[in-house]
């Protein structure tokens, strides 16, 4: 099997001084609508929908998600009905995420804070499952057991395409740092970089996730140092480094996710976190699309990111 996307070395004075060699695995690039880490988590749930003759999926999200994005348009390619239960309220619904979530025909249900709160809960779930029978029901941001297979294949690229020493992700909900694990089988270091605020859930997540196989693994830790003040938070001086070091190394990064992964990986090296000639790979995870909704609340500016396909409420 080909990979599906590639290996790209970058270079940036801080790596030259620390003798560190960097390379992005452009999950970015897999699809220009489709991309990144919500690509790989929903293969196999649609290919379970598929051959179990789903009637829909059902999935979770915030207003600006990046699966909420990924999921609708998947969806629409494979003639799946999607329902999209989405946190907040329906004033949202005409944001950069949603109008394009709207636009593939993914049906949006608005629910408050406190129902939306009950996302995991089996009481929940089962009345929900009840209200749509043969429906496929997929976590918010598509972290469940099926999508291990699809963020472990990355793994298996990787090995094809280089030989390095760590791998770093941005962990959200912890599904695509679960995957890596079952996919790397002990072979390198996987570092996760929290993009929110937490102390151990995240862990416990990845832990739950895991399949028996890979429970044991030992390779693998989530640094709590690099959320710039919690989920979606970040000062404009964070942005504009983020937007500096993607000038520099020639690709684009957002600083919801990925961005907090570049300025961790700065922040480490330059602490000698590295030793000389270490390896570096990282996942460059996609979600440039979320870009969408912070230029539309005026907290970054437009003429200094990166375009994205536009849609506009009819
Ligand atoms: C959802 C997301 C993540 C986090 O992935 P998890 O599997 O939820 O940990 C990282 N990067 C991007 C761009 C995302 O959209």
């Amino acid at each position: 099997m080909l990979p599906l996307s590639s290996l790209q070395p970058i270079s940036h004075p801080i790596f030259t001084q620390h003798k560190i060699t960097v390379q992005v695995k452009r999950d970015d690039q897999i699809h220009h609508i489709i991309s990144g880490n919500k690509w790989r988590k929903l293969k196999y749930n649609l290919l379970q929908a598929q051959t179990n003759g789903a009637k829909g999926i059902i999935t979770f999200g915030g207003s600006y998600s990046n699966h909420i994005h990924a999921c609708a348009f998947a969806c629409q390619q494979q003639k799946l009905p999607v329902i999209g239960i989405i946190r907040g309220e329906a004033k949202n619904q005409d944001n950069y995420t949603l109008l394009w979530a709207k636009y593939w025909g993914m049906q949006l249900s608005f629910v408050d804070r406190k129902t939306y709160r009950q996302r995991g809960e089996q009481v929940y779930l089962q009345a929900l499952q009840k209200q749509y029978p043969e429906h496929l029901i997929i976590p918010e941001g598509g972290s469940n057991q099926l999508a291990l297979p699809g963020v472990a294949e990355i793994i298996n690229e990787l090995n094809q395409q280089a030989d390095f020493d760590t791998l770093i992700t941005p962990v959200g909900s912890g599904g695509t740092l679960a995957g890596l694990i079952v996919g790397d089988k002990n072979q390198h270091n996987l570092l996760g970089i929290a993009v929110l605020k937490q102390q151990g859930y995240l862990e416990n997540s990845v832990q739950a996730l895991l399949p028996i196989s890979a429970k044991n693994a030992n390779n693998w830790r989530i640094l709590n140092d690099y959320h710039l003040g919690g989920y979606a938070k970040f000062s404009p001086q964070d942005a504009n480094k983020i937007r500096e070091f993607s000038r520099v190394v020639g690709i684009d990064f957002e600083p919801v996710y990925s961005g907090k992964m570049i300025l961790a990986l700065l922040a480490l090296i330059e602490s000698g976190y590295f030793p000389a000639h270490h390896r570096i790979v990282i996942l460059h995870t996609g979600g440039l699309q979320g870009l969408g909704g912070l230029i539309e609340r005026g907290i970054l500016m437009p003429n200094e990111w990166p375009s994205l396909p536009e849609l506009t409420a009819q």
